[in-house]
């Protein structure tokens, strides 16, 4: 990771001010503590411009101004006065591998954190499970953070997922956009909340792989969760049209090796 000074478009300060204000909303919901999450948002318009701006390394968001936001290339450089999140590789590869992310939260929440730490996937407990795309919600094995190790189970385990746990460590949300991402953490943390809750009176009743896809099939259709989606084979995964899902009035600086 090397650092460069650049110039950015005033279109981005609002990307900077809506970052800003998910990474406090999370703290204010009671989904993270201090610095310990980070937020991203995609900027760029799929050329050779594309990246992410991301939260800073190690400052309590209710310190930060919109200045300390760090815009970053998918190679890694990033422009300003502030470190970017330590957990930046992540963002980068979910950004690379999904074109249908604009947005991704990381949090240390308590009771995915508390899954995670359990190394439990989230099954079919509760028919919201499917609000992030399949039949569970996936736990990715332990790796030191901000290791590309990590970064590599976290994109395997959100394969046509919106959301998925990071084994002794926390929760990561995608979404279209941050507030869509933000609804999402919100509810993977609830669902966690009540499997937690099950799991203390010997776990609870299972919903069967049919009724899921009945549930997948109607979430396709109505409720804020509701991206278009599309069949594969047995899974849900949403559709790959970046022309429709990134937004092109943003970009990043000219970004200088
Ligand atoms: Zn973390």
């Amino acid at each position: 990771m090397s650092r460069r000074k650049d110039f950015e478009p005033s279109t981005n300060r609002e990307r900077r001010a809506e970052i800003l204000k998910t990474a406090l909303k999370m703290n204010e919901v009671g989904l993270n503590q201090g610095s310990a999450g980070n937020v991203s948002l995609r900027i760029g318009d799929f050329t050779e411009n594309n990246g992410f701006m991301v939260t800073p390394s190690g400052i309590p968001y209710d310190e930060c101004t919109v200045d300390d936001m760090v815009p970053m290339t998918m190679e890694g450089l990033w422009s300003g006065k502030m470190k970017p999140s330590s957990e930046w590789k992540f963002h980068r590869d979910i950004y690379k591998d999904r074109p249908d992310v604009n947005a991704v939260i990381h949090t240390h929440s308590t009771f995915a954190t508390t899954i995670a730490c359990l190394g439990k996937d989230i099954p079919a407990f509760h028919y919201m499970v499917a609000v992030a795309g399949g039949r569970n919600i996936r736990c990715a094995p332990y790796h030191t953070f901000g290791s590309q190790e990590l970064s590599d189970a976290t994109v395997k385990a959100l394969l046509r997922r919106k959301a998925c746990l990071l084994g002794n460590h926390g929760m990561i949300v995608t979404g279209p956009n941050l507030k869509k991402a933000l609804a999402m953490a919100v509810e993977v943390e609830e669902l966690c909340e009540m499997y937690w809750r099950t799991l203390q009176v010997g776990g609870g009743n299972m919903i069967d792989d049919e009724e899921m896809g009945r549930v997948l099939v109607k979430f396709q259709t109505y409720g804020q969760f509701a991206p278009p989606m599309e069949n594969d084979e047995d899974e849900y995964r949403p559709k790959l049209d970046p022309r429709k899902t990134h937004n092109p009035k943003v970009s990043l600086p000219k970004m200088r090796r």
